[in-house]
């Protein structure tokens, strides 16, 4: 079912058109943004995606996408972990800003100037954001010895730290 690469480009109102669904997948390899998250190119993102209008004749895509396997270090003992790593999509795919913001919120946008989807750049984005934060293997071994080193961490990186010294100078 997902043994077909996605074409690179995919004219969006034909394929709301005739409502079609869609399966094929597309190589961590071609995901700069998510490429630079991970440790290896390991890993092939599946994808399903029905094409239609809704009532308003909105052109919209739904679907998920998920990819098995990918590469990142565990941040508790910063060895490699593999991950899966999913998303649905929910979205109307708009030609400006402007139409963008007329949508319902539960629509996300996806503005293509010229009709055209490139769902390199879709997917890029929204696996990044579909990322764990903070990655852990589900059974890492080390617990406590790093206990330490965390703490300091945080208390660095703490963002109310900032906030209280930018009060202080009030
Ligand atoms: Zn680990």
């Amino acid at each position: 079912m997902f043994d077909t690469p996605i074409a690179p480009r995919l004219d969006s109102r034909k394929l709301c058109d005739a409502e079609q669904l869609i399966s094929g997948f597309i190589e961590v390899a071609e995901l700069p943004g998510l490429r630079s998250y991970l440790q290896s190119e390991k890993g092939k993102v599946e994808i399903t995606l029905q094409f239609q209008r809704d009532d308003h004749r909105r052109p919209i895509v739904t679907g998920s996408v998920a990819v098995k396997g990918v590469e990142i270090i565990c941040q508790r003992c910063l060895q490699v972990a593999e991950q899966d790593v999913s998303s649905d999509l929910n979205v109307a795919v708009v030609l400006d800003e402007s139409q963008a913001e007329k949508l319902p919120a539960e629509l996300d946008a996806w503005i293509v100037e010229d009709g055209q989807l490139n769902l390199r750049e879709l997917l890029d984005q929204e696996l990044i954001l579909s990322l764990p934060i903070v990655p852990y293997h589900a059974d890492c071994e080390v617990e406590t010895q790093y206990g330490d080193a965390d703490g300091e961490q945080q208390e660095k990186e703490n963002p109310f730290g900032v906030l209280a010294q930018l009060l202080q100078k009030d």
